[in-house]
């Protein structure tokens, strides 16, 4: 039997790998856009990051015919009012984790560590149908360095430091990153609600035109 297909909706590559090797083992045969031919954009204009996934997961879903997981993610500074928050990515106003860390450090020069508390957040928003979508949440809670550290991860990671675990995101090996960050914890909400059956992944894209025109 054919196995149900799960689609990656994220054209960023790190995303992707964790969103992949977090999904794996649940009997799904996971895509991801590359797997398919051409390429749809979206205005991620929503306020939050659960509008912005919930977007990103539709337009994937009429894209490909297949149930879609998308991602919004991102880093909010206490003392900077949430900012970067749902701008994360283009925080400096380009395409470029090096200008965004570099603004970061600016806006937080002469902050003490008790005023560089920060956490990422991610919304993973998985949509199947039309009406048939569910978002999850998962934050991971750290503290913004005066420079950065490691060479893994991608963002904003060398910047966030994890005091439990005395490195920064940047520093861990994908699968501590798994347990720990933001994405891990979404993911692993979502892998329990996957194990429960709690959506119905066998719908092939032929079914959707049959339910999409009754
Ligand atoms: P999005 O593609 O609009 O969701 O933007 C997400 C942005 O938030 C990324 O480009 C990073 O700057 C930041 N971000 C999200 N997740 C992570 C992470 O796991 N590590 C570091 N930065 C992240």
């Amino acid at each position: 039997m054919n196995k149900p297909v799960l689609v990656i909706a994220t054209y960023n590559p790190n995303k992707a790998a964790e969103l992949k090797a977090g999904l794996a083992g649940l009997g799904f045969e996971i895509l991801l856009l590359s797997n398919f031919t051409g390429c749809f954009r979206v205005e991620e204009d929503g306020t939050t990051f659960s509008a912005n996934a919930i977007k990103k997961a539709r337009a994937a879903f009429a894209f490909t015919g297949y149930p879609s997981l998308a991602d919004d993610s991102g880093l909010e500074v206490a003392a900077l009012n949430g900012a970067p928050g749902v701008y994360s990515h283009r925080f400096a106003g380009q395409d470029s984790d090096d200008a965004n860390n570099a603004l970061l450090l600016e806006k937080l020069a002469g902050m003490p560590p008790d005023r560089r508390q920060a956490r990422f957040r991610c919304v993973l928003a998985l949509v199947w149908g039309s009406n048939q979508e569910v978002t999850v949440e998962g934050t991971c809670s750290g503290i913004i360095l005066t420079a950065p550290r490691g060479a893994g991860g991608f963002g904003y990671d060398p910047l966030f430091y994890l005091p439990e675990l005395g490195r920064t995101m940047a520093e861990i090996t994908r699968e501590e990153k798994y347990h720990v960050s933001h994405r891990g914890r979404a993911v692993g909400k979502l892998r329990q609600m996957l194990k429960a059956g709690y959506f119905c992944p066998q719908i092939t894209p032929e079914d959707r035109t049959k339910i999409e025109s009754s």
